[in-house]
């Protein structure tokens, strides 16, 4: 018999990392037992020492790419490099990680009878042909180039999740995250919020790949927490996939723009080579997340990215002693 006084226990796979350790915040001040699985590839103990003395967490260095046995309730499943320059690093482990991971993560929640979350993104609608992107859109991905081993990896950790919904009966939550920035991103690893930042704040150039007329919607990171968790917990037949993000878009050069307004830099902006593959036009449709899970994001970007400023602002001036 099911004791319902025992708290539930959330397994987060990726946990160190920027995302992971913002969930991992917000479950355990939920009242939850956490346990944060991170190999340290792109996170850092740094970003959860805040934690590390509360007795409802624990920590576990693993790797997904291998098997794990632990009895837990719910899986939150976001370990995988998020930053182009982090995951083609080594393509094929990046691949493993999500491919491998999910069949790992999916094969212990079916033992365990676990609920499980997938981290997707909106890479799997590659650069797209409809805009702004629908859950129905199959999306437009170069299945050989450079961001294949994030996009296809991630397409079919999708596949393997709907899979085991329709031939296992796991229960499942398929999220699509959208580009998502505030405090713990890694100063280095290039996406672009952080590197508008850091350069700003440094007064060194901002490098704007392409003519900067590529758009992004930014969501801030406790909006996108808050929906995760909403979403973990809505009824068993909500799967998504779900669109997760704050649909206002941007083009790269304004971004550029507000970041180094708000800082009062004097960086210059040079443009520098626009990456392979890189989708020209992206923006989330958020209806389903809308209607059905009643989530909107409330911070919009000057706030959020104020947030973000006065964190790596924080972080370097530590780091210069
Ligand atoms: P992140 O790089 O900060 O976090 C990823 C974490 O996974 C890191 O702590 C890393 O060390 C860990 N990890 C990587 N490979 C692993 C492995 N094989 N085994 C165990 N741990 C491993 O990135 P993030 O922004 O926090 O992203 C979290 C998840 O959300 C990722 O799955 C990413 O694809 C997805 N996502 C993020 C965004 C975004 O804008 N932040 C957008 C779309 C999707
Ligand atoms: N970008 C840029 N300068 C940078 C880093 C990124 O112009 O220093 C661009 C990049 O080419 C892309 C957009 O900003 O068009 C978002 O890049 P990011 O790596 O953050 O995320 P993703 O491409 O995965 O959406």
């Amino acid at each position: 018999m099911k004791d319902y006084n025992i708290r539930k226990r959330v397994l987060i796979t990726g946990g160190a990392g920027f995302l992971g350790s913002h969930l991992c915040e917000t479950l355990l001040d939920q009242g939850a037992e956490v346990l944060c699985l991170d190999n340290y590839f792109t996170g850092t103990k740094n970003n959860i020492k805040p934690l590390l003395g509360n007795p409802s967490f624990e920590l576990l260095r693993h790797d997904v790419t291998f098997p794990l046995y632990v009895e837990v309730d719910e899986i939150y499943n976001l370990a995988c490099p998020a930053s182009p320059i982090h995951y083609q690093h080594d393509p094929v482990q990046t691949t493993k990680t999500s491919v491998h991971g999910a069949i790992n993560m999916l094969g212990l929640a079916k033992r365990v009878n676990a609920k499980i979350f997938q981290a997707s993104t909106s890479e799997v609608y590659g650069d797209p042909e409809v805009h702004p992107q629908v859950e129905s859109y199959w999306g437009n991905v170069n299945p050989i180039g450079v961001r294949s081993c994030y996009d296809e990896g991630k397409r079919c950790a999708e596949t393997l999740f709907f899979d085991y919904y329709r031939q296992h009966n796991l229960r499942i939550k398929v999220g699509r995250l959208f580009n998502t920035y505030g405090p713990r991103m890694h100063p280095n690893d290039g996406r672009v919020v952080s590197n508008f930042i850091v350069q700003a704040l440094q007064g060194i150039p901002i490098t704007i790949y392409g003519d900067g007329s590529q758009t992004r919607s930014f969501c801030y990171v406790d909006d996108l927490i808050r929906l995760m968790v909403l979403f973990m917990e809505s009824g068993d037949d909500m799967t998504g996939p779900m669109n997760m993000g704050n649909p206002n878009e941007f083009t790269i050069l304004e971004l550029a723009e507000h970041v180094t307004e708000m800082i009062g830099s004097s960086s210059e902006i040079i443009f520098k080579d626009l990456p392979a593959d890189d989708p020209k036009q992206r923006s989330a449709d958020i209806s389903i997340a809308r209607n059905k899970l009643g989530w909107e994001p409330t911070t919009q970007l000057k706030e959020g990215l104020r947030h973000t400023i006065d964190y790596f602002d924080k972080l370097l001036s530590e780091s210069k002693g």
